[in-house]
């Protein structure tokens, strides 16, 4: 039984799908105006663990990722530039181009991550009638007002509206969420559509019933949730830095439009944080995937110091110990390698010592995302002499469908499927010439074989092989 810590509820809870064998799963994505930076990618690896695991235990996951290409001014909370014009200014290029560009270059870092693709990607800009038709809704229950033109959420018209994130109003209010427009009712209620917001000239306009102008941020995560995911979602993730703006908004805008509950478990990643705090791009500076790899680091040395930490602790980047964690994972291929290589063609595989060790494995990524003990099992694995190197290596390819640092496919390894079934058809071949006495096709494929780095050997039992070291 999978269970997960849910932000709505302060507590591990088990996990209970709504379909039965499926999971309905949406997470925030990227403003595409900029490259990613690690701690965004920290966030998207958690994420692709989670599904990973979901899909581990059987469940058939449809995952909506939104693309950011409008809306998002830089502060989450309605104040500041846009952050799509600021890429454009800052590189003399049409948004729409910083855009697409950005966007290409994200996918390519999820790529090298391994994180796989989610099922249905969806821009903003192409789904800004949806989002008209839910802030029309949102008016015509009531919930918004219009003030110098722009059209406002009222927060104090949905009650739960602090359920998510715990907020105490006053410390909040207290602190730096002390908002500057002046048109709004109250401080924590945020725009849906922005008709007169201080961008005059905002490069991408829509025509809507509420003027010419562009959608707030938050809008566009409830109107393409709810567009393919329906009114019932299972998981919602993000980062924590989401939860008391951005997450609150998505559920006020979208639960008083449904009029019920929304999602049934919110899961949060904690930050990746630098010398300096929280790594954020408006800090100037700051680390991108491609720097690491300049830096003569894989993208997996990167994965698996995400992996490292629970996704629920805040974690310290610092280049000594991605050293530290590129080194172990080297050692680690050296060792899968070695098990890879030494498999022979008389190992076979006893169901109960695999079923053993998937067990473990299962129990650990079932407690809420426990990476480090599933590691500890596959650490476990390469030490048990009980097992045979094809078990192992049996072990190690299933556990790596959640670590997936490529651990079988590592270029180490003189074995992979394919050669396995290279030799397997050739064994056969071998086996029909000697059936027709065929002794000289018979040492070809001997002699073929061998200059592969693979022996054969003729028992009185039949044929095995082992790859020669
Ligand atoms: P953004 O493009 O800022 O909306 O962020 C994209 C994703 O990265 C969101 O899920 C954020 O919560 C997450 N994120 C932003 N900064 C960090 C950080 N320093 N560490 C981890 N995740 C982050
Ligand atoms: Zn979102």
């Amino acid at each position: 039984m999978f269970k997960v810590y849910n932000t709505l509820s302060n507590n591990i809870e088990e996990f209970k799908e709504i379909e039965k064998g499926k999971v309905k799963m949406y997470t925030c994505g990227p403003t595409v105006y900029n490259f990613a930076h690690i701690g965004n990618l920290r966030t998207y690896v958690f994420e692709d663990v989670l599904k990973k695991v979901l899909e581990y235990d059987g469940y058939e996951v449809t995952h909506v990722m939104n693309i950011t290409d409008v809306g998002h001014l830089q502060s989450d909370e309605d104040t500041g530039e846009d952050k799509m014009a600021l890429g454009a200014k800052r590189e003399n290029k049409s948004v729409l181009e910083v855009a697409r560009f950005y966007e290409i270059r994200f996918m390519q870092d999820l790529e090298k991550l391994n994180i796989k693709a989610p099922s249905i990607k969806a821009r903003a800009t192409e789904h800004i009638e949806d989002m008209i038709k839910l802030i029309k809704i949102l008016e015509e229950k009531g919930y918004t007002y219009i003030a110098n033109g722009n059209v406002y959420f009222s927060i104090d018209k949905y009650k739960d509206y602090y359920k998510l994130a715990n907020l105490n109003m006053q410390e909040l209010q207290a602190g730096s969420r002390i908002e500057v427009d002046k048109f709004k009712k109250n401080p924590f209620d945020f725009a849906l559509w922005f008709v007169n917001s201080k961008y005059d000239k905002h490069i991408l306009q829509w025509e809507s019933p509420f003027g010419t102008g562009f959608p707030g941020w938050h809008i566009e995560c409830s109107a393409m949730s709810l567009k393919y995911l329906g009114e019932n979602i299972d998981i919602h993730c993000g980062g924590v830095d989401h939860i008391p703006v951005h997450h609150t908004n998505e559920i006020a805008q979208s639960e008083s439009a449904i009029g019920h509950k929304w999602v049934n478990y919110w899961v949060h990643g904690e930050m990746l944080t630098g010398d300096n705090g929280k790594m954020s791009k408006s800090n100037g500076e700051f680390l991108t995937l491609d720097k690491l790899i300049q830096d003569g680091f894989s993208p997996l040395d990167y994965r698996y110091y995400v992996l490292q930490s629970k996704y629920r602790k805040q974690l310290v980047f610092s280049y000594e110990r991605l050293m530290e964690t590129k080194k172990s994972l080297d050692s680690l291929r050296k060792k899968v390698a070695n098990i890879i290589n030494n498999i022979s063609g008389n190992e076979k595989i006893n169901e109960n010592h695999i079923s053993m060790y998937k067990t473990e494995f299962r129990k650990c990524i079932d407690d809420d995302l426990n990476i480090a003990n599933a590691f500890t099992v596959l650490f476990d694995v390469l030490k048990d002499d009980e097992l045979n190197n094809l078990e192992k290596r049996t072990l190690i390819k299933d556990f790596d469908t959640v670590f997936s640092l490529n651990l079988v496919e590592g270029k180490e390894n003189k074995l992979d499927d394919e050669k396995v079934k290279f030799i397997e058809e050739l064994l056969k071949e071998r086996a029909t010439a000697r059936v027709n006495k065929n002794w000289a096709k018979s040492d070809e494929i001997r002699d073929k074989l061998l200059k592969e780095n693979v022996e054969i050997i003729d028992t009185k039992d039949g044929t095995t092989w082992k790859v020669r070291q």
